[in-house]
C-alpha cells in the first residue's frame, strides 16, 4: 500500500507540466505561432515582452524560456543578469527564428548559449520552399522524417563549431544547419530556426518539433 502511494506521488509529480515563458516583442510575427502553445498537456505557456520578461527574478516560476523575441543589441546589465542567473540554474532555453539575432554585443550569449547569431554579415529570404533533413535522432527530432516546409531562410550567420546540429537543408539560400543543440553546459538549450510565419507555424512537422523541444529542454 505504501508503495502505491508513494508511486502515485511521484507520478502526480512527473505528470506536472512544464512552466513555460514565451518572451516575444522587437519582432513583428504573426498569431499563428501561438497556436503551438495553446491546450498543451506537457507544458503551460505564459506570454511576455522583453524587456519586462526580464524585469524581475523568473528562475522560480519558469521551467523554459521559449524567446521569439529580438533584442539586437543594448540589453540592459540588470536584464542580462537576470537572464545569464536563469540559464546558469540549469533550467531549459528554446530559442526560435528571429530570436537568434539578439544580443550581436553580448559575446557570451551567443557564443556559448545560443551558439550562433544573425549579425551585420547575416542575410535573410522570405518564402523559401525548402527541404529538411533529420541530422540527428534526439528526443527533439523523434517521430519526425525530413520534410519540406515553405519558410524564410537565413545565410551567413555566425554558427558555434560546438553546436551539435539537429536538422539541415540544402536550400542554397541557407547555411545548412537549420536546428542544433548549444554546447552550454549548465542548462539545455536548443535552437529552431525555422518559424518565421503561418506557412511554417501550421505545418505538423514544425509544431511537433516546438513542442518536443520545449520538452527537451524541461528535461521530459
Ligand atoms: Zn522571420
Amino acid at each position: 500500500m505504501k508503495f502505491i502511494l508513494v508511486f502515485l506521488t511521484t507520478s502526480c509529480l512527473a505528470a506536472q507540466p512544464l512552466r513555460v515563458q514565451l518572451v516575444t516583442g522587437g519582432h513583428d510575427h504573426e498569431p499563428s505561432i501561438y497556436a503551438l502553445f495553446d491546450n498543451q498537456a506537457g507544458f503551460h505557456t505564459n506570454v511576455k515582452p522583453h524587456p519586462q520578461a526580464f524585469a524581475a527574478d523568473f528562475r522560480r516560476n519558469t521551467d523554459v524560456l521559449v524567446l521569439y523575441d529580438m533584442v539586437k543589441t543594448g540589453l540592459a546589465e540588470d536584464k542580462r543578469a537576470r537572464l545569464r542567473d536563469f540559464a546558469q540554474a540549469g533550467k531549459g532555453i528554446v530559442i526560435l527564428h528571429h530570436a537568434i539575432c539578439s544580443h550581436t554585443d553580448w559575446p557570451w550569449w551567443f557564443e556559448e548559449v545560443s551558439g550562433g547569431v544573425y549579425n551585420e554579415k547575416s542575410t535573410f529570404l522570405h518564402g523559401q520552399t525548402m527541404p529538411v533533413k533529420i541530422k540527428k535522432e534526439h528526443p527533439i527530432t523523434k517521430g519526425l522524417r525530413d520534410f519540406v516546409i515553405n519558410d524564410e531562410t537565413y545565410q551567413h550567420l555566425w554558427i558555434s563549431p560546438k553546436v551539435d546540429v539537429l536538422l539541415t537543408t540544402t536550400d542554397p539560400t541557407s547555411d545548412g544547419p537549420v536546428a542544433w543543440i548549444s554546447p552550454y553546459s549548465k542548462s539545455r538549450v536548443v535552437f529552431i530556426q525555422l518559424g518565421h510565419g503561418p506557412e511554417a507555424h501550421r505545418n505538423p512537422n514544425y509544431q511537433r518539433l516546438v513542442q518536443q523541444a520545449i520538452l527537451w529542454a524541461g528535461g521530459r
